[in-house]
């Protein structure tokens, strides 16, 4: 027991809260989707306008090409001039180049296109036109004419556009993420509030009632069902705590006005003894047997006591034998015979040779409080029935009485450590309102089935049922 309480205390528990636990986690996950949706967005945009941009350059390039192909209309005077209008036209810079790379029309830049011919030509190899990416700009090229070495038509758009507005599209992204990321910082410090708000309470209300106050009321229905159950939990727990304390209260008192009923009769007759029958033996004889008697009552009651605090706290092990136990019930029933005297009567219904294999001390235990409890609360006609029978492939053992049996409501608590019925009543055998829990952790550590029938006004059956052994005592 020791040994268990140290390991509950030492086991390593983490110091986080599950507050932080679960704001932690909440302000992670949003932070990784509005991560993961940045970026999406962001390549996803680059492509798409990318993409657009492209498919625009390559109508105005194809538009521009078939127009220069069908040749300059009068109101130009050069091809050079229509490029030039063509090139305002379509807001794009039109070059026609020969096959050197020397810029045919008047718009000549700079710009050194010898080396991008070769780019242009290669590119023109396998296709009609090509479109790509120089730099800031995107560029369609075809060849216009075969003749003297190729005419080709280059058609830039300088792209740098692009680039910017994808900025301020990311800079407004990473704004409204940060208002996202703001809001769910607050929004999962309220989600985890409200977890662990129910959670804190309820600890509040557990040490309270660890502290033996029965009182406190488990709220958790407002959080969602799980608290719900929870909370139905704790305050099961705290109605059997509540029936344990009860009890066991009952239990010392019932138990010191045992102890005590004894120890005032042995004091009471030992000084008769002393001071009245010292010299007349009957007396002293008979008083001292009192004595005897009240010392026994003592004694089974402090042996009951330890009987189920050693079966409890799981210090004893069954001592399994295989043995007759016919005999053994019929043995037990005869052990109360002395009864006959005060007019009770036992009607024996013992099929004969039923084996079990068990704990013989035990069973004998659970025959004994079993028949003890029949012959206590048996009705005016002091009649008691003890059986045994094979029933299938069981053994049954029964006790019936004809008493007055027990109120349905209070059959699921007999079976509990320290309750005794309320009315008072005479036992003729001793009771501790401990027999029937013995009886019960005997037979549940023995596997065996057991049970109560009761008719109020009519008597009880208590019974438990056992695998049979056709064997031989060994
Ligand atoms: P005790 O008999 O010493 O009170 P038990 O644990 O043997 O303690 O029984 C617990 C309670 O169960 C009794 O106080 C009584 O109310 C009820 N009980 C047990 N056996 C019988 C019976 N045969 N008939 C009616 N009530 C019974």
């Amino acid at each position: 027991m020791k040994e268990k309480l140290s390991q509950r205390t030492t086991r390593k528990r983490t110091s986080t809260s599950l507050f932080v636990w679960v704001w932690g986690a909440f302000t992670l996950v949003c932070f990784l989707l509005l991560l993961l949706f940045s970026v999406s967005q962001r390549v996803l945009m680059q492509r798409t306008m990318t993409h657009q941009a492209v498919q625009d350059l390559t109508v105005r390039g194809q538009t521009i090409q078939e127009r220069l192909t069908e040749g300059t209309p009068s109101e130009f005077e050069g091809e050079s001039e229509y490029a030039q209008h063509l090139s305002a036209t379509y807001g794009v810079s039109v070059y026609i180049l020969d096959g050197e790379g020397t810029v045919q029309n008047e718009s000549a830049t700079s710009v050194d296109f010898s080396k991008k011919i070769a780019q242009i030509k290669r590119n023109l190899s396998d296709r009609e036109s090509t479109v790509y990416q120089d730099g800031r700009e995107y560029v369609y090229a075809c060849e216009l004419t075969e003749d003297d070495g190729g005419r080709y038509l280059y058609v830039a758009k300088d792209m740098a556009f692009l680039g910017e507005w994808l900025k301020a599209m990311e800079g407004r992204t990473l704004l409204t993420a940060l208002f996202i990321f703001v809001l769910s910082f607050a929004v999962s410090a309220a989600v985890s509030g409200l977890f662990t708000k129910p959670i804190g309470e309820m600890t509040g209300k557990a040490k309270q009632l660890a502290k033996g106050d029965f009182s406190v009321d488990f709220h958790g229905d407002d959080y969602g069902r799980e608290m719900g159950e929870l909370a139905d939990s704790l305050n099961f727990a705290r109605d059997e705590l509540a029936k344990t304390d009860l009890m066991q209260k009952e239990l010392i008192a019932n138990v010191s006005h045992d102890f005590k009923t004894p120890l005032t009769m042995i004091k009471a007759y030992a000084s008769m003894i002393i001071e009245i029958s010292g010299e007349d033996k009957q007396k002293r004889e008979k008083h001292a047997k009192v004595i005897v008697d009240e010392a026994d009552r003592l004694a089974s009651l402090v042996g009951d006591l330890l009987d189920l605090s050693k079966l409890q706290s799981g210090i004893t092990a069954l001592q399994k034998e295989q043995f007759d136990l016919s005999a053994y019930a019929r043995q037990t029933v005869e052990q109360l015979e002395y009864l006959q005297a005060k007019g009770y009567a036992f009607t024996v219904e013992i099929e004969e040779g039923i084996f079990i294999e068990a704990d013989k001390g035990k069973i004998g235990q659970v025959l004994h409080n079993l028949i003890g409890n029949a012959v206590n609360y048996t009705g005016e006609d002091r009649l008691v029935y003890v059986g045994l029978h094979r029933q299938g492939d069981v053994g049954r053992f029964y006790v019936r009485d004809t008493g007055e049996g027990i109120p349905a409501a209070e059959l699921k608590d007999i079976w509990d450590r320290y309750y005794r019925s309320s009315s008072a009543h005479k036992r003729p055998v001793q009771g501790t309102g401990l027999g029937l829990s013995i009886v019960r952790k005997v037979l549940e550590m023995h596997g065996f089935a057991y049970g109560v029938e009761s008719e109020e006004g009519k008597g009880s059956v208590f019974y438990f049922e056992f695998p049979l052994r056709g064997g031989e005592e060994l």
